[in-house]
């Protein structure tokens, strides 16, 4: 097989101030798991989150969390979603894969610390992540 396209690695940079809500609101929610949207935008390969977005209709409980995508506005801003794992690995299930919504999916280990929190490409690779 050809490959013509250069491989493009994908980096996420989260504002500092967004990680905080995020912590802060996976925190309220424990020990159910809380969602939000990721607002921001990304420029090849380069994702810059800045702001967050509680979904509309979202449902969640000690083992999942989710919302229908068919709810949402067509919205460019929108690059991704976050969600916490209240059983503490950040690891992406199969069905966080399945509902992978944008360009990528944090996932917050608990105890919700500044380093418990983990970004994911649509294939359940890591993507690496940055607080700026
Ligand atoms: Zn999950």
């Amino acid at each position: 097989m050809l490959f013509k396209r250069e491989k493009f690695e994908r980096h996420v940079s989260l504002k500092k101030v967004v990680l905080d809500s995020i912590l802060s609101y996976c925190q309220m929610k424990h020990p159910n798991e809380g969602i939000l949207i990721l607002k921001g935008k990304s420029k090849q390969g380069n994702i810059l989150v800045e702001g967050l977005v509680i979904p509309p209709f979202n449902f969640s409980g000690p083992s999942s969390a989710g919302f229908p995508h068919s709810f949402l506005p067509f919205d460019m801003s929108y690059v991704g979603s976050v969600h916490s794992h209240p059983s503490g690995s950040a690891n992406p299930s199969v069905t966080d894969l399945h509902n992978f919504f944008g360009l990528v999916s944090l996932i917050v280990q608990s105890p919700y610390h500044d380093d418990d929190i983990f970004a994911w490409d649509s294939n359940g690779n890591p993507i690496k992540l940055t607080i700026v």
